[in-house]
Order: C-alpha cells, then sequence, then structure tokens
C-alpha cells in the first residue's frame, strides 16, 4: 500500500456497555489491520484511520460482528429516537415474569409454586437474557478481552439448567432456582438499563453544544444599495466562507463572523459562562450560536462548519472523554484479568463446597453462581469515564474547556503557577499616558507608530494603533516582529524604524522607564508610557492559591519596576522580569525540575511557554480561541475562572478515587462473603446493580458538588 494521506472516520456506535466491549472492538479493529483505532464506550463513538475510504464499510461489519449497532457516521446529525431503547425493552419485557417468581418467595399461594409454572415463566427471560448476555459474552471471548457479561451469562445459565434438570426428573423444590436465574437476568438489566441513561446524561454536555449548532441562517442576497434588501431563508450549514447574514434580536447567531452593519449585544454565556451580554458593533467579531439579545447586525461570514469556534469546542469536549487519565489504564488491566480470575475462583468455591464439605452439589452450586455475580467489575469500568465526562461537562458550562482526563490529572496535581503579566493578571487594556517626541514632529511619531504596530497583536500593539487611528500611513518595504521585544520596518523611503521595549534604545538612553521607544535610523525619536490595569480577582486568586499552598510566580518582559510593584500589590512571592521569549522557556524548564508548573497565559503571544509547561492554560474570550498550545483554554479572561478550573480537576479527580474504592474495593471485599456462602446469587445480582449505581450517582454527584 502506498503512503497515502490518512483520513480519520468515526462512526456512532451502539451497544458498547462499559470499558471491556470498548477494548473488544479496539483489537477487533487493529487485527484487521485499522490505525488509531479508538473506541469510546461514553460517547458511544469508535474512530480510526484509513487512507482509502472504501474500506470503512469493511469496519462497520466488523463491528456488527461483535454484536453492536453502527448507525451513522457521526459527523451527521443523530436524530433523537422516541419511545424505549432496546435494553429499556428488554428490561420491562422480563420485569413482567419475574415479579411472579419473586413475590412467589414471599406469598404462600401454591400454584406460584409450582415449578412447571415456573418454568414458563422463566423461559421468555432466559432467552432474553440468553441473547443479550450471551451474544455479548462469546464476542467478547471471541475478541480475547472477557467481560463482565460471561459472569452473567454462566450465573443464569447455570441456575436455568440445574433447575430444569431437577423439574424434568421430578428432584422436588430444592432443585428450583428459576427465580434465581430470571432475577440475575432482570437486575443486571435493570442495571444496564440505568447505566445507559446516566451515561446518556453525562454526555449531555455535548449534546446541548451540537444543538446550538443546528440553526437557521437569513442569507442576504442582495442588499439597498444593490437594488433592494432580499433575505433568503438557509440551515446555517450551507452558508459559505465571505457570504453575508443578517440576524435580527433573538435570533441565534448561525456562523462565525465579522460584524459590518449595526450594533447589538449579544449574551455568549452559552460558551462563556459569563450571564451579562456583551456590546458588539461594527468590526466586532461573533461567535456562531450565540444569541442576540437586542439589536439587529450584519455579518461577513468568516468560518463555516469545523472551522468554527463551536465547532471546534465540540471537537475539544468529543476528544477530551477519549483521553484517559493515568488511572485509566489501571482500570482497564484489571478487568482484562478479573474475569477469568473470577471464573476459576468461582470453580473452585463450587469444587471445595462440594468435594471438600458435605454440603449437597445444589448448595455448592448457588455459591459459585454468587461468586460469578457479584464479581463483575462493571462499575469498575464506570468509574473513571462518567466521573470524567461530568467533570469535564462542568467545566465547559463555565466556559472552561480541559483537553481530556489527563489534563484533569495535571492540573490536579500543581504545584507552582506562573503568571504571565500582560492579558493574563492585567487587563492587557492599555490606555496611553504620555508621548513624548525628541526633534521629530509628533505627527509623524503618530504615524510611524500607527504603521509599526499594525502588524502585530500585542496588546500594546492594539492600543497604540486604537489610539492612533487616522494618523495616516506610511508604506514600508520590509516589517518583522520580534516577540517580547518589538517592532522593526525599513521604509519605502529607505528610514529604518523600531518601536519596543528599553532593550532596543538601551545604547542611546540611560532612561529605563519607559513602556515603547521608537528608534528611526537607531536615533531615538520618542518614547511611549502606557498603563493598564490589575484585573479585578486577581488579588483574591493569588491569595487562594496560595492558602492551597501553592507557590506563585509572575513572569514577564516588561520593565523590573513595574513588575515588582504588580507582584507587591498582589502578593506574589517569585518575580522574573525583562525577560525574552527564550528566557521565558528557561525559567519554566528550571521552575519545572522540581515542580509541577502551570502557565498562565493569554495563548496568544506566549504560546510556547504554554506548551513547555507541566500544564498550560490560556485565557483569552471566546471569539480567539487558542486551541492548540494550551490544555486548558478559560473562554473568558475573568481569573475566578482559574480558581474554578483548579478547584474542578481536584474535585474530579477525587470522584474518580471515590469511584474506583466504591467499585473495586466493594467488588473485591464481596467475593470472599460469596465464596464463603453468605450472599445468595439474587442478593449478589441485586448488590452488583448497586454498586453500578452508587457509582454513577457520586459521579453526577459532581456536577452540583461543591468545589474544593
Ligand atoms: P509580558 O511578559 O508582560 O506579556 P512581553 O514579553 O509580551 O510582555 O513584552 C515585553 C515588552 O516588550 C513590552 O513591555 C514592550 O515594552 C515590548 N514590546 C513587545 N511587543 C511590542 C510591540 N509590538 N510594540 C512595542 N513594544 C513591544
Ligand atoms: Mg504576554
Amino acid at each position: 500500500m502506498s503512503e497515502g494521506i490518512f483520513k480519520t472516520v468515526k462512526l456512532r456506535v451502539e451497544g458498547m456497555t462499559c470499558t471491556n466491549c470498548a477494548l473488544g472492538i479496539s483489537r477487533a479493529l487493529q487485527n484487521e489491520g485499522f490505525h488509531k483505532v479508538d473506541a469510546d464506550f461514553a460517547g458511544g463513538e469508535v474512530s480510526f484511520e484509513v487512507a482509502d475510504e472504501n474500506i470503512v464499510p469493511l469496519a462497520k461489519k466488523r463491528i456488527e460482528s461483535l454484536g453492536y449497532r453502527v448507525t451513522d457516521v457521526t459527523d451527521q446529525v443523530v436524530k433523537e429516537k422516541k419511545g424505549l431503547s432496546p435494553i429499556e425493552k428488554k428490561f420491562w419485557f422480563s420485569a413482567i415474569f419475574t415479579v411472579p417468581l419473586i413475590l412467589a418467595m414471599f406469598i404462600p399461594v401454591d400454584f406460584l409454586h409450582n415449578d412447571i409454572f415456573q418454568l414458563i415463566l422463566t423461559i421468555p427471560v432466559f432467552i432474553v437474557g440468553f441473547f443479550h448476555f450471551g451474544r455479548s459474552a462469546w464476542y467478547s471471548i471471541r475478541s480475547g478481552v472477557t467481560n463482565m457479561d460471561v459472569l452473567i451469562f454462566l450465573g443464569s445459565t447455570a441456575a436455568f439448567i440445574y433447575s430444569l434438570i431437577g423439574t424434568v426428573y421430578r428432584l422436588g423444590h430444592d432443585y428450583m432456582f428459576y427465580e434465581t436465574s430470571a432475577s440475575i437476568i432482570t437486575i443486571v438489566l435493570l442495571g444496564n438499563m440505568l447505566e445507559h441513561r446516566s451515561v446518556k446524561k453525562t454526555t449531555g454536555a455535548i449534546d446541548d453544544l451540537v444543538k446550538l449548532q443546528r440553526n437557521l441562517a437569513r442569507r442576504l442576497i442582495t442588499e439597498m444599495h444593490e437594488g433592494g434588501e432580499s433575505v433568503e431563508e438557509i440551515d446555517a450549514a450551507l452558508v459559505e466562507k465571505g457570504d453575508r447574514v443578517l440576524v435580527n434580536t433573538g435570533d441565534k447567531i448561525p456562523v462565525d463572523g465579522e460584524i459590518y452593519w449595526g450594533t447589538a449585544s449579544v449574551d455568549e454565556s452559552l460558551l462563556s459562562g459569563e450571564s451579562l451580554p456583551v456590546e458588539k458593533q461594527k468590526g466586532d467579531k461573533v461567535v456562531g450560536g450565540t444569541v442576540l439579545v437586542s439589536g439587529t447586525i450584519k455579518v461577513k461570514t468568516t468560518a463555516t462548519g469545523k472551522e468554527t469556534v463551536l465547532s471546534q469546542i465540540i471537537e475539544l469536549v468529543r476528544n477530551a472523554q477519549k483521553d484517559k487519565p493515568k488511572l485509566q489504564n489501571l482500570a482497564d488491566k484489571i478487568s482484562m484479568i478479573f474475569v477469568p480470575a473470577v471464573v476459576v475462583l468461582a470453580l473452585l468455591t463450587i469444587t471445595y463446597w462440594f468435594f471438600g464439605t458435605d454440603l449437597p452439589f445444589r448448595d455448592s452450586l448457588m455459591r459459585g453462581i454468587a461468586v460469578l455475580v457479584i464479581a463483575c467489575p462493571c462499575a469498575l469500568g464506570l468509574a473513571i469515564p462518567t466521573a470524567v465526562v461530568v467533570g469535564l461537562g462542568r467545566s465547559a458550562k463555565t466556559g472552561i474547556l480541559i483537553k481530556g482526563g489527563s489534563s484533569i490529572d495535571k492540573l490536579s496535581s500543581v504545584d507552582t503557577v506562573v503568571f504571565d503579566k500582560t492579558g493574563t493578571l492585567t487587563t492587557g487594556k492599555f490606555s496611553i499616558k504620555n508621548l513624548e517626541c525628541f526633534n521629530h514632529p509628533e505627527e509623524s511619531v503618530r504615524r510611524i507608530l500607527y504603521s509599526l504596530e499594525k502588524h502585530s497583536s500585542h496588546p500594546i500593539a492594539k492600543a497604540i494603533t486604537g489610539y492612533f487611528k487616522g494618523a495616516g500611513e506610511i508604506s514600508f518595504s520590509e516589517v518583522g516582529e520580534q516577540k517580547g521585544m518589538g517592532v522593526s520596518a525599513t521604509g519605502a523611503d529607505g528610514n529604518v524604524y523600531v518601536a519596543g521595549s528599553y532593550n532596543v534604545a538601551s545604547h542611546l538612553t540611560g532612561d529605563d522607564s519607559h513602556n515603547v521607544y521608537l528608534l528611526m535610523n537607531d536615533r531615538l525619536i520618542a518614547w511611549l508610557d502606557l498603563e493598564d490595569e490589575i484585573k479585578p480577582g486577581a488579588r483574591q486568586l493569588i491569595s487562594t492559591l496560595k492558602k492551597k499552598g501553592i507557590k506563585t510566580v509572575l513572569l514577564s518582559g516588561d520593565r523590573k519596576q513595574r513588575c515588582e510593584s504588580i507582584a507587591g500589590e498582589l502578593g506574589i512571592e517569585e518575580v522574573y522580569y525583562e525577560k525574552l521569549p527564550g528566557e521565558k522557556l528557561e525559567v519554566i524548564d528550571s521552575l519545572g525540575v522540581d515542580s509541577k508548573v502551570a502557565m498562565i497565559g493569554d495563548g496568544i503571544n506566549d504560546a510556547p511557554a504554554l506548551t513547555r509547561a507541566f500544564i498550560g492554560v490560556s485565557m483569552s474570550d471566546a471569539t480567539q480561541v487558542a486551541v492548540k498550545s494550551a490544555e486548558v483554554i478559560l473562554l473568558k479572561g475573568d481569573l475566578g475562572l482559574l480558581e474554578k478550573a483548579f478547584g474542578t480537576a481536584r474535585t474530579t479527580v477525587r470522584t474518580v478515587k471515590e469511584n474506583l474504592f466504591w467499585a473495586f474495593f466493594y467488588n473485591v471485599s464481596a467475593i470472599p462473603l460469596a465464596m464463603a456462602g453468605l450472599l445468595t446469587p439474587i442478593v449478589a445480582a441485586f448488590a452488583m446493580a448497586v454498586s453500578d449505581v452508587i457509582v454513577v450517582l457520586n459521579s453526577l454527584r459532581l456536577k452540583r458538588r461543591r468545589l474544593r
């Protein structure tokens, strides 16, 4: 096969109920030669890479041969189905037949105890269970990753066949365990059904976001000046880049774009969690999915489809669920050896009680079945994904995007926080305090500054271009920005201009107290004093971090005096000033030697530092999500979010640990009880369902849990 370009294909797969199912599918596809296979049971999705799309049907077939249903490629809108899901139908069907069997244990009515009557009631349940668990068990054995359904299948079948033999040979009531067989099936189906529902609930965050995408757009075909306005209503998915779109009060903004006409206040809470509407006017950017609270605007489309902010966020949240925390590998390995081990333990139990004691075979078998059923490691498979998904969903709702389980892991263990100054601790909205010119007309200085800074996206540059707008422009033959230093250019007339920090002017003046120095042909012609304010909440944040025992550091390219005054005011312990971008990386490396460093920056001009740190957190507003460089993205510049991000991570990890305790410790400690004969199979089945539910509820509790 030639080295083609690989494409990622995603399939929506129904019927994956636990991590073992997902592992089985991954294995099977890998054996068929598919690359980068990733099966995500919580999201119901399987993805892989192919060079040739014609082999996608092969993957579908393979997955279906394992007993799952491939419904669609996920990019397409998945219609919400009404009515009962297959698992719900199976449960209710089984429950109807099982209830009289269970009643028989409490009510002394003769016909309820009749073995033929019980057999007739059990057969339908047994058939449902036989195919439901049997098929899944069989495929799991074939794919080499045995799942918990093996245990359920063995347990229920053993009880049924044993009772059947008793009925056929008329061996009496001692052989009647129909209700055991039926109850195991029904109770586990109940557990599966509840699990299915709660996994759906935990993945709700994505569905909410996806719903935002489905939208109508009013596309402007012609405008007033083109001989009258005409508008057509189309699906937002059909709008193309460059199209002009009209948005009225109350509409959802259908695309990402820039306002070219009108003013509006926009509710961006669905992206950033911020409830106050944001005022927007001509030239401002808007994000698809946000809501126009008042006003009317016309927007020129800048991004559609996969390029939109919303799509990127959805993609991020989706992938986030697949990125497994380190604890997950452990859980996966445990459940892979767990099932065979339990089968062996069950056989040992039967053998011991039957041959080693004078217990009848009937009771020995029941103890073995109880072992099979109690040991089901299903809750173990749920422990991590449910908590991670809820944690990610909760943070996404408040405007915190976390790249995945491993990022949550990292975030929760950070012990040093390094802050960039501009745009992170300060607003980054500079006001110009003073402009002083030396033997050069101010008008020309303004023009030079405006023309130079147009080429930079640094917050200082934005302030300068905003301030000196309309000063006119000069044309350059060459322009370049040196990050953390400034901008330089050569004019069409041969003059050389430099605007930057004291570093560019240190050979010309001893006065280092200004922010920006302007040089023309290596002569100082002006300097500029700028000031931005400390963000509200900064002091509060620093003191909270300190209380948690986290070290705080300020790392900036700005002057010593300014950095020290800010650090002093906020109570930051360690300060590094006048650092060039390369030196910033060195500082991060040296801090990282013996601590876990989170770097907090705006993600626009400090991307390398964000990538270099143990974990990078970028804060910027939703219109310019800097997804690539950071693992954690705060969709607005509010420092309170940072505290929440740490809190959510810590609380999620805590929940995971609790879940593992409930699932794992619980299973393991119950096995000896079952082996000793202290648990009947029905109680075991019930207890198992309870442990699933406890884990899922504990994860759901994370939605509202107080953050620590
Ligand atoms: P911080 O670490 O505070 O974010 P930077 O490292 O981005 O600061 O920049 C350090 C200094 O370099 C600024 O204070 C400013 O003096 C100068 N500088 C950087 N970019 C520019 C620019 N585009 N125009 C003028 N000066 C700049
Ligand atoms: Mg910066």
